[in-house]
């Protein structure tokens, strides 16, 4: 029977997708709805939700939004081709790429312009990645793990590796191990390109693994560092399961456990994991508690595009 619920600290929003989630907000309040976003600003159901009620428009590509509308894209990064695409049909856009995405994205273009063959460390088809590749298709490869090292067949190229910035401390340790074995001279950035959120929330069920006996993730099934909080987990002995939210949690998995932990990756607002902790009170749980409280303070401003937007609507008024 569950006795207790620990909290891990940090969860949740990071400092790129409170921005993104934002950007949506003030642009529907500036221009009226509807407001377009290519792809999902983040990748949370709830939270695409909640902005398509308020009139946020989501679409798959920069093509299907009408000439001369305002289109937000997402906090993964776009390729250099969506700018090209959305120029030519006179789209006012507003960018909510993460400036860490950004940061990968200038990192792989410098590589590639100093005539280095870049390795990227990444999930095949994720946005991020697909926005990261486009930077300089001709000079990256991507990598998914061991084995993708092994068959590398660069030649005598300089190389160089960059990372996507929501994947598993751990897994990316072991691929950058075998690209140095590989390839002694291998350029790397100066700071790894996993992100601070990333690496947090999963320092943050390691630590406590051997407290709980399940460890409940919230996050949507497209939420790449949400899925790798599961992989933490069970790595390290902890059965472990992703839900949307609480109406996904089956009783089945409470069976011979005692305390449980809660998570919730980078996209998913905190009221899910309220909703979380209801389902637990409701049956009978009193004991609900953060494992230890670590503060994050990264912030980031919003667009200077749509800060610019918004200083002119102030100064109207
Ligand atoms: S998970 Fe990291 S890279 Fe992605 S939006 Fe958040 S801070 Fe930026």
């Amino acid at each position: 029977m569950v006795t207790k619920v620990l909290l891990a600290s940090p969860r949740g929003y990071c400092a790129g997708v409170e921005r993104a989630v934002e950007t949506v907000e003030k642009a529907l309040d500036l221009y009226g709805p509807p407001v377009y976003v290519r792809k999902q600003i983040v990748h949370n159901l709830h939270v695409v939700r909640d902005l398509e009620a308020r009139g946020a428009v989501f679409v798959d590509e920069e093509t299907e939004v009408p000439e001369g509308a305002t289109v937000v894209f997402s906090a993964h990064g776009v390729a250099p081709s969506v700018h090209a695409n959305a120029a030519e049909r006179r789209l006012q856009t507003i960018d909510a790429t993460c400036p860490l995405v950004t940061k990968v994205h200038v990192q792989a273009r410098r590589y590639a312009a100093e005539g280095y063959t870049v390795v990227l460390i990444g999930h095949a088809g994720h946005e991020e990645v697909v926005g990261t590749m486009g930077e300089a298709p001709d000079s990256i490869v991507l990598v998914e793990s061991v084995a993708d090292v092994d068959r590398l067949e660069l030649g005598t190229a300089k190389v160089a590796y960059v990372t996507q910035t929501t994947l598993s401390v751990d897994e990316t340790g072991e691929i950058i191990t075998a690209l140095r074995a590989r390839f002694p001279d291998i350029h790397a950035p100066k700071r790894e390109d996993i992100c601070y959120a990333t690496s947090n929330r999963q320092w943050a069920v390691k630590e406590m693994l051997s407290e709980i006996d399940l460890l409940l993730v919230i996050g949507s099934r497209n939420s790449s560092n949400s899925n790798r909080l599961v992989e933490v987990a069970r790595a390290g002995g902890v059965a472990s399961y992703l839900i949307d939210d609480e109406t996904e949690i089956d009783e089945k998995w409470m069976d011979g456990v005692d305390v449980v932990g809660v998570t919730s990756g980078a996209s998913a607002p905190e009221k899910l994991v309220e909703g979380v902790c209801n389902w637990f009170r409701a049956r009978g749980v009193a004991d609900i508690e953060a494992y230890r409280l670590v503060d994050e303070d990264v912030e980031f401003r919003l667009p200077v595009e749509l800060r610019r937007e918004l200083a002119l609507a102030e100064a109207q008024q």
